[in-house]
This record gives structure tokens, C-alpha cells and sequence, in this order.
């Protein structure tokens, strides 16, 4: 899997059971972001023979897996996350180093990766299907669960071990082949999830990873007629070009996009438990989170003192390399990314909106080598405004003063994405009506909005999903399809 050029080691696709390079032999660079004197590695730029070959090997290998027993490929799931589970001090590294989010994060995530496989080990012996009266007591009339065939697998950078675990995990588990297409911006935890799958023992072509651009991988990818299901996360606006593509050609889909996460804090909650906790959701993982707070939603009557507390504690978060143990904020994935959150900063602070910390770039004491922002609050922001209604997948949040739970779930509602929210208050009722009225795919109430567990559903309302499910029970309506089965005695 690995050769070495001068110290920086290059990466192959995994085709067929094989570690090789890409056939035109091209690399893309991986560089560190918080320092971009750091790279990483070479991984291979591949392109549309590639993908051929990925296909054409997933394809061969279909049938026979297919037929694998679902305990048997169990197993394998098993045994892969024993191995992920003794290189998590490693993987963490490595995640921290090309992805940017803290080495606790990293492991924490590299953890979570290890608890998916076990979770979709488990799944392998649950039931697959159901069993039904008929209206001749003589029939047997049940449902079976089958495979798909071959899936692809496209990947963002933000979670780039646990998001291609909890997709690879259940289309392995339920009998698919896949061709994994990962960001371009994190292909080692790619890589290093796919050694650990290919080594407990997949067979050949059951698992293919295809690293490279989104033009010249992606693309062909999503547009070969044998490719029947397509598990996505990433943007919208690639979602929906991507759902275009599915609808054409009559291909499954499941998109999970972006969101705008609302954390609404009523007055007569835990003050000390909301600040951490919306501190946490807003800020961690640098803000890259799809289910980050984004917006706090603070009843009036504590809006000014919340706000300052809470600018105290954004104000003195510890920014730096992710790598050092003080490090509480990394710098955003690429310089792309910082430049394009730092302008949405400056376009607000233009427009007069109140900055409590923060609202710039950082670039002192060898920040400059990375892509760092400085964590920003700003106040009393209008929910129509941009930072009240546009996912801006930075270290940035915002406070929205409203007059009590009813204007503060209108608000929360009124976005067009819907994955997570949380509530905090002590008032029982108060947490049932906000639990019926926001839309929103995964709530919480008193916990920050970011988290998922492998055994329950994921994935967000409006548009910030196609209304599947990724993980627990959901994943397996998403990576099978029903055959209906009625069998007669012989006359
Ligand atoms: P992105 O730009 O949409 O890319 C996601 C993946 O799609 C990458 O592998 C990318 O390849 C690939 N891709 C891009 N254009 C494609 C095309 N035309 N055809 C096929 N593949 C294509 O998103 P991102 O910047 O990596 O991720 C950030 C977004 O993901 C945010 O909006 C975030 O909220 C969302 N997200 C959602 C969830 C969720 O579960 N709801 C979880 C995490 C993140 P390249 O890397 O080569 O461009």
C-alpha cells in the first residue's frame, strides 16, 4: 500500500484485492493544514481507467459475496475493527495531522470508526426480513433483504475515518461491492481504513478505493450504469447535481448534506451547562462539523449576560497545532476554506453586525504556515441575515435574542436545512414542545448538537438529507432491497 519517494511516502488505489497506482501513474499531494511545509504523502490522482477497473472489479466480485454467508462477512467486519482498534493512538495522529481537528478528536473519531465496524458486525446476525401471514393458511409469505450490487461510496474530509466507516461498514455487512471515492483532501484515513478491511481478510474486489478529483473520479463514478446505489455526504449543491444524475438513470440515492444548527437557550436553563456545551457544538472540530451549533438562539431576558460569558469562553480558546496537547482549536481544512469563512466574517462585520471575539485570520506565532480563524461571535444577529441562514462550516456562531420557546422554535425553523438542534431548559413541557415542534432529524435536549451514535438513525430534515437513514437499523433500508416470497406445498 505504501512506497516511499524521499521520506514522503506514496499511496496506491486498492483495485481488485491490489494496492497500485494510478494507471496514468499521476499523484496529488496531501499537505498538513496547519502547517503547509508539511506533506503528508502522494496519493494517486487517478481518472476514468481507474474507476473501470474499480467497477469491473466489483462487479466480478458480486455474486460471490453476495452468497457469502452474512455471518461470515460479519466476521471480517469484526476482525477489521479489532486491527483499527490497536492502531487508534496511530490513526488519531494521522487524522489530526491531515484532516486539522485535535489529536483527541482525531483518536475520539478514530474510536468511533472502531465501535461502527463492531456495531455493523452485530447487524450481520439480525434479522432480514419478515415473516407474514397469508390468506392461505398453507403459504409461506415472508420478505428477504438482498444486496444491492455495487455502490459507490463518496466521502467529505470532515469526518474522514467515521463517515466512510458508517457507510463501507453496512453495504459490506448486507452483501454490496464498493468503489469508495473519499475527499480529496483526506486520503490517508481512506487508506488506512481499507488496509484494516482488506487485511482481516475481503475478499478481492469487494472493496476498492479510488482516490483522486471529483471531475475525474467522482464523476464517472456516480455515471456508470452498473454503480446501483450511491451513498453521498457532502455539499448541497454537489448533492443535488448528484440526485440529478441518480434520477437520469434510475440509480438509489441517499444524500446527507449540510445544515445550520440551531441551540436554543431558555432562561431557565443550567447556564453553565448551556455555555459549555454550545462553546463545544460551535466550536470543535474547528466548526467543520455538519451537525456544529452555528446558531445560539438566547431567550432575551439573558441574551446580554449569556452572550458575553460566552464571548469570554470563545475569546480564550487555545488555537494552534492540533497535534500539541494544549491545542483546543486546529486551523480549517485548506486555505480555500479559511479564506472563504474569514470573507463571510469580514462580509458581516461590513454590514454592521455587533462582533463580540475573533473576525479575522491568525497568523501569528507560525500560524501563518496554516489556515487558521480565529474563533468568532457575533451578536444580536438578524435569523434572515447570511450568518442567520447559510452553513458556513467555520469556527463562527452567532446570537439570535428571541422572546420565549415559541419565537425561538420559529426561528430555528425558518433555514432550509433541518439535521440537528438542541434545547436547554429545566422545564419538562418545554423540552416535549420543542422535541414536536423543531425540524429537525437528530435533537437533543441539554447536549450540544453534534454527536451520533452508531446504533440509532442519522440524517436531517429538508434539505439536509434525501429523508433516508445512515446507521443503526436505518442502514440496512438504504443498502438492500426487498424481495417479497410466497411459497405453496406442491398441489
Ligand atoms: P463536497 O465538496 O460536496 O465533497 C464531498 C465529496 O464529494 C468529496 O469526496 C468530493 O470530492 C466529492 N464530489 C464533489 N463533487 C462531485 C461530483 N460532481 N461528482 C462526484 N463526487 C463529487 O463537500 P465537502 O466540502 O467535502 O464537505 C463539507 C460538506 O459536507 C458540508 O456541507 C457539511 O455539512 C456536509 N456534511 C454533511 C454530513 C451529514 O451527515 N449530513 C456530514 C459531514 C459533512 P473532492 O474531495 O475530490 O472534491
Amino acid at each position: 500500500m505504501t512506497a516511499t519517494t524521499s521520506a514522503v511516502p506514496t499511496y496506491g488505489n486498492y483495485i481488485g484485492g491490489e494496492w497500485r497506482p494510478a494507471a496514468s501513474g499521476a499523484l496529488l499531494e496531501n499537505r498538513n493544514p496547519a502547517d503547509t511545509d508539511d506533506l503528508i504523502g502522494r496519493f494517486a490522482a487517478s481518472g476514468k481507467a481507474d474507476v473501470e477497473a474499480a467497477i469491473a472489479a466489483g462487479a466480478e466480485a458480486a455474486a460471490s459475496w453476495a452468497n457469502t454467508s452474512a455471518i461470515a462477512r460479519g466476521n471480517i467486519l469484526y476482525k477489521a475493527s479489532e486491527l483499527l482498534a490497536a492502531r487508534v493512538e496511530r490513526g488519531g495522529r494521522e487524522l489530526a495531522r491531515e484532516e486539522g481537528k485535535t489529536l483527541k478528536e482525531g483518536i475520539g473519531e478514530t474510536t468511533r470508526a472502531v465501535q461502527i465496524l463492531r456495531y455493523f458486525a452485530g447487524e450481520t446476525a439480525q434479522p432480514n426480513g419478515e415473516h407474514y401471514p397469508s390468506a392461505n393458511p398453507l403459504t409461506l409469505l415472508y420478505t428477504v433483504r438482498e444486496p444491492l450490487g455495487i455502490v459507490a461510496i463518496i466521502t467529505p474530509w470532515n469526518f474522514p475515518i467515521a463517515i466512510p466507516a458508517w457507510k463501507i461498514a453496512p453495504a459490506l455487512a448486507f452483501g454490496n461491492t464498493v468503489v469508495f471515492k473519499p475527499a480529496s483532501l483526506t486520503p490517508l484515513c481512506a487508506v488506512r481504513l481499507v488496509e484494516v478491511l482488506a487485511e482481516a481478510g475481503l475478499p478481492p474486489g469487494v472493496l476498492n478505493l479510488v482516490t483522486g478529483s471529483a471531475g475525474e473520479v467522482g464523476e464517472p463514478l456516480v455515471r456508470d450504469e452498473r454503480v446501483v446505489g450511491i451513498s453521498f455526504t457532502g455539499s448541497n449543491a454537489v448533492g443535488q447535481e448528484l440526485k440529478q444524475i441518480a434520477a437520469e438513470r434510475g440509480a438509489k440515492i441517499q444524500l446527507e448534506l449540510g445544515g445550520k444548527n440551531p441551540a436554543i437557550v431558555l432562561a431557565d436553563a443550567d447556564l453553565d451547562q448551556a455555555l459549555l456545551h454550545v462553546v463545544n457544538g460551535a466550536m470543535m472540530s474547528t466548526g467543520q462539523k455538519c451537525t456544529a451549533t452555528s446558531r445560539a438562539i438566547v431567550e432575551r431576558a439573558i441574551a446580554g449576560p449569556f452572550t458575553q460569558r460566552l464571548g469570554e469562553r470563545i475569546g480564550g480558546l487555545r488555537v494552534g497545532n492540533p497535534l500539541a496537547p494544549e491545542t483546543q482549536i486546529g486551523p480549517l481544512v485548506s486555505e480555500e476554506a479559511a479564506e472563504r469563512v474569514a470573507g463571510e466574517v469580514a462580509q458581516a462585520r461590513q454590514a454592521g453586525v455587533q462582533l463580540v471575539t475573533g473576525g479575522s485570520r491568525l497568523t501569528e506565532n507560525g500560524l501563518n504556515r496554516g489556515h487558521f480563524v480565529a474563533p468568532t461571535l457575533f451578536a444580536d444577529v438578524s435569523p434572515e441575515s447570511r450568518l442567520g441562514q447559510e452553513e458556513l462550516f467555520g469556527p463562527v456562531l452567532g446570537v439570535i435574542p428571541v422572546d420565549g420557546l415559541d419565537e425561538a422554535i420559529a426561528v430555528a425553523n425558518r433555514v432550509r436545512f433541518g439535521l440537528s438542534a438542541s434545547l436547554f431548559t429545566r422545564d419538562l413541557g418545554k423540552a416535549l414542545a420543542f422535541v414536536r415542534g423543531i425540524q429537525a432529524g437528530v435533537v437533543h435536549v441539554n447536549s450540544e448538537t453534534a454527536g451520533a451514535e452508531p446504533q440509532v438513525p442519522f440524517g436531517g430534515m429538508k434539505g439536509s438529507s434525501s429523508y433516508s437513514r445512515e446507521q443503526g437499523k436505518a442502514a440496512r433500508e438504504f443498502f438492500t432491497q426487498l424481495k417479497t416470497v410466497y411459497i405453496d406445498p406442491p398441489a
